[in-house]
């Protein structure tokens, strides 16, 4: 099972991969944003490592909301409130369980894509974070794994598409050709879960 140290450990790597990728996400929303991806999730994940820090040891589901907040009242981006919105609800789900099953969790965190797709009225095909997260819940069941290889996927099949939600959308056609940032984030999210569970 995975206890509350696990989703620390998951967030904190998490947390580390936007760091290391954060030029590249600015990169990738340069071409079809205004260039903030990468600044915004940095300061999202720093909020969430140093609010974790201060706390004692935590449930599952705690941390989850804890750090979902954090995205919520730091990152001024789009990305804040949809991410806030995927960990809070997804800690919602886990209620106070101390330990949760990989099956309980995959559960848990398609609820919280589900109200991703509803705050923010996207559905997958209209290249946002969803292309990345939708494919990744479906077979999370399966591995954390399979997960991260279908969330990569879907960030790189957004490359085709064009952009119906959120900034990249005002470019209409020209939005072609790019790879979305929130799908290449997302991607680094269930990377990072993999990369936890190993
Ligand atoms: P902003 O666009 O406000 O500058 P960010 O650059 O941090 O915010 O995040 C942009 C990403 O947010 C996009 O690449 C896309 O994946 C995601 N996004 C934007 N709008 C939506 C939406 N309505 N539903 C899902 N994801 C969205
Ligand atoms: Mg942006
Ligand atoms: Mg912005």
């Amino acid at each position: 099972t995975l206890d509350g140290d696990f989703f620390r450990r998951w967030l904190t790597t998490a947390g580390a991969a936007v760091e290391r990728e954060a030029d590249h996400l600015t990169e990738l929303d340069s071409a079809i944003g205004d260039a903030d991806h990468g600044a915004n999730l940095q300061r999202g994940f720093r909020a969430v490592t140093a609010a974790l820090e201060k706390e004692g040891p935590l449930a599952p589901g705690a941390v989850l909301t804890l750090a979902g907040r954090q995205l919520i009242s730091t990152v001024g981006g789009a990305s804040g409130p949809l991410y806030g919105t995927l960990l809070r609800r997804t800690g919602k789900e886990l209620g106070d369980a101390s330990a949760v099953t990989p099956a309980r969790f995959a559960e848990a965190l398609a609820a919280g894509v589900a109200a991703v797709a509803q705050l923010g009225g996207a559905k997958a095909g209209d290249k946002t974070m969803l292309d990345a997260l939708e494919p990744a819940v479906e077979v999370l069941g399966t591995s954390f794994a399979a997960g991260a290889e279908a969330a990569r996927a879907g960030a790189l099949a957004t490359v085709p598409l064009q952009a119906r939600k959120g900034r990249a959308s005002y470019l209409g056609e020209r939005s072609v050709g790019h790879q979305d940032p929130g799908a290449t984030s997302a991607a680094l999210l269930l990377a990072a879960l993999a990369e936890t569970s190993e």
